[in-house]
C-alpha cells in the first residue's frame, strides 16, 4: 500500500458531524435521522450524514430565495465575476484535501480527483465567471404598421430565473455540482443543490470555501439525504428551475414531478450507451490507447464514457489483442495509491448491478478479459472487455456504467450508421478514422448530442454538452445555458 497520508484537515471532516449547509452555516437534521456512508475501498462505514425532512428543505429554499432577492441580486455582474474567479482559487488552494476527501468517498482515483474534482472544476468556475458581464438581450425593430403612425422600439432582458433546485450524482460530485452552482450563480439566481447520499461530504466543504469566496451566505446551500430530498426540493413551491443529472428512470420521475409542481423548468443530463466506431482505415494504436483510457477512467462510472465499440471486421483481431494487453497492464487497488489506476466502484448496489452485467455478458457474447468481481473488501471489479454474440446483446443496448466495452464487428458503414443509432439514448458517439471526408459525411446521421472525431469524453466549457433521444434535454456550457438559467423578458416602447 502506497496510500497517500491524509490530511489532518481530512481526518478531522470526517469526523465531526455532517448534516446541510444552509443560509452560509452547517445546520444540523431537524429530524435527526442519519444514512452511513460507506468507504467502496473497504465497505467500511466512514462517516454518517443527516438526511433532511420538509422543515430542512423548506429552510434551504427560503434562504436561497432571501439571497436573491437579497444580498445576491444586490450583486453586480462584474462582482459576481470576481466572486466566481475567487472561488477557483480558493478551490485550488484547498485543492489537496478536497481531492483526497473525495477519493475516500467516491474510490475516485487520487490523479483524477485532483485533475478533474478540483482542477476542471476550477477552470469551469473560471470560464461561466467570464460570462458575468456578457450576459445581454438583444434590442429588435418591430415591423407592423401603425395606423395612428406611431412608431415602436424594442429590447430583451435575461432575467435570472429564480431559485434553482441542482440534484447531482455520485459519479463526479464536485464537478457536475459545479456545473450547475456557477450556472446559476453567474445568472443571477442562487441554488439549492443535492448531492447523492453515496457522496455527500465534499460539497459541504466546497459550500464552506464558497463563503470564503464572497457568496453571501444563501445564495450557495446544500441538503443532504437520499432521493426522497430530492423528490421533496423539486416539489417546493419556490423552486424554480430543476437541473438534475443522473439515470433516465430518475430523471423522468423528476422531469414529470417538476411539471407538476409549478411548470418549472428542467434541465436533464441522463444516461447513455455511448458507442465508439472504429473504420477501416482507423490508427488502431491511437484509438485502443483512447477507448482504454475513456471506457475504464473512473472504472467506467462516466456519463459520456464509450460502452459499446463497433469495429471494422477487418481490424477486429488486432483490436482485441491490444485492448487485453492494455487491460491486462492497468494497475488495480486503492485510489488513494498514487500508482493505481483503476479502483473500486462506487457503492455496492452498483457493484452488485455490474456483477450481474458479468453474468449476462457469458451468456450472450464472450468476455475477451476480466469479467470478474475480485475477492476481499470493498467494491472491486476487473476491467472488462466482451465480444458480443449478435446486435441484440443487452451489453449493446442497456447502461452498465461500468467498466464493461463490449465489441461488435461490422462490415459496411450503412450497417455502422444503423448500428449506432440502434438505442434509445444519444447521449455521445466517437468515430476513429483518418478519413475526416467520410466522418463529416456521417456527423449529420448520428443521433448523439456530441460526436467526436478521433477523441472520446473531451467536455470542455465552451462546447455545449447534454443529451437526444432518452439522454436528456437542455444543455449544459456554451452559450447554451444561458437560455436555461434565465427568462427572456421583451419590452415595447411606443414613441
Ligand atoms: P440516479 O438517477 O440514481 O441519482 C441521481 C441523483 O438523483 C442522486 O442525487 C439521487 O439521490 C437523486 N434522486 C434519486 N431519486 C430521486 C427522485 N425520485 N427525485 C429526485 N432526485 C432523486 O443516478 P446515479 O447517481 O446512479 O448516477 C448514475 C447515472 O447518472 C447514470 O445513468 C449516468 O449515465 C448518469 N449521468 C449522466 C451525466 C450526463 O451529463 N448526461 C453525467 C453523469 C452521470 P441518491 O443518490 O441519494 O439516491
Amino acid at each position: 500500500m502506497n496510500d497517500v497520508i491524509l490530511l489532518p484537515e481530512v481526518r478531522d471532516f470526517l469526523s465531526r458531524g455532517h448534516a446541510h449547509f444552509i443560509g452560509g452555516e452547517f445546520r444540523s437534521g431537524a429530524s435527526g435521522h442519519r444514512i452511513p456512508v460507506f468507504d467502496p475501498a473497504t465497505g467500511e462505514v466512514l462517516a454518517h450524514v443527516a438526511s433532511a425532512d420538509p422543515r430542512d428543505i423548506d429552510a434551504a429554499v427560503s434562504s436561497a430565495k432571501a439571497a436573491y432577492h437579497g444580498a445576491w441580486a444586490q450583486t453586480l455582474p462584474y462582482q459576481r465575476g470576481v466572486i466566481l474567479n475567487r472561488f477557483a482559487d480558493i478551490l485550488e488552494q484547498n485543492g489537496e484535501g478536497l481531492a483526497q476527501l473525495e477519493s475516500v468517498c467516491s474510490g475516485k482515483s487520487i490523479h483524477l480527483s485532483r485533475a478533474f474534482e478540483v482542477g476542471q472544476s476550477a477552470m469551469f468556475l473560471r470560464y461561466y465567471a467570464g460570462w458575468a458581464t456578457k450576459i445581454n438581450g438583444e434590442t429588435m425593430t418591430p415591423s407592423f404598421p401603425s395606423i395612428a403612425g406611431e412608431r415602436y422600439t424594442a429590447f430583451t432582458r435575461r432575467e435570472p430565473v429564480g431559485v434553482v433546485a441542482g440534484i447531482v450524482p455520485w459519479n463526479f460530485s464536485v464537478m457536475i455540482a459545479i456545473w450547475k452552482i456557477a450556472s446559476a450563480l453567474v445568472t443571477g439566481c442562487t441554488v439549492v443543490i443535492k448531492p447523492s447520499e453515496f457522496t455527500p461530504f465534499t460539497l459541504l466543504r466546497i459550500a464552506e470555501l464558497a463563503i470564503d469566496a464572497g457568496v453571501p451566505a444563501g445564495a450557495f446551500n446544500v441538503l443532504n439525504g437520499d432521493g426522497t430530498v430530492g423528490q421533496g426540493l423539486i416539489a417546493h413551491p419556490d423552486i424554480s428551475k430543476v437541473s438534475f443529472t443522473g439515470s433516465v428512470p430518475t430523471g423522468l420521475a423528476v422531469g414529470s414531478s417538476a411539471m407538476l409542481a409549478n411548470l418549472t423548468r428542467v434541465t436533464l443530463e441522463l444516461g447513455g450507451k455511448n458507442a465508439a466506431a472504429l473504420l477501416e482505415d482507423v490508427d488502431v494504436d491511437q484509438a485502443v490507447a483512447g477507448l482504454v483510457q475513456t471506457g475504464y477512467v473512473h472504472q467506467g462510472q462516466v456519463c459520456a464514457a464509450p460502452e459499446r465499440v463497433y469495429v471494422h471486421r477487418s481490424r477486429l483481431d488486432e483490436v482485441m489483442g491490444k485492448v487485453s494487453a492494455a487491460l491486462a497492464g492497468l494497475k488495480i487497488g486503492s485510489p488513494l495509491d498514487e500508482s493505481v489506476q483503476f479502483g473500486p466502484l462506487s457503492n455496492r448496489a452498483h457493484f452488485e448491478k455490474i456483477c450481474h452485467y458479468f453474468e449476462i455478458a457469458r451468456k450472450e457474447g464472450r468476455i475477451i478479459c476480466g469479467g470478474k468481481a475480485l475477492g476481499g473488501p470493498g467494491y472491486f471489479v476487473e476491467p472488462t472487455a466482451v465480444l458480443a454474440g449478435s446486435p441484440a446483446d443487452r451489453l449493446l443496448h442497456e447502461e452498465t456504467f461500468g467498466p464493461i466495452l463490449c465489441f461488435l464487428p461490422f462490415d459496411s458503414d450503412e450497417e455502422l450508421l444503423q448500428l449506432l443509432n440502434d438505442s434509445p439514448y444519444g447521449l455521445a458517439a466517437s468515430l476513429w478514422t483518418n478519413d475526416l471526408s467520410k466522418a463529416l459525411r456521417m456527423v449529420p446521421r448520428i443521433e448523439a448530442g456530441t460526436v467526436w472525431i478521433n477523441m472520446h469524453t473531451f467536455l470542455d466549457p465552451a462546447v455545449p454538452f447534454g443529451g437526444i433521444k432518452k439522454s436528456g434535454t437542455g444543455r449544459e456550457f456554451g452559450t447554451a445555458f444561458i437560455d436555461d438559467y434565465t427568462e427572456l423578458k421583451s419590452v415595447m416602447i411606443r414613441y
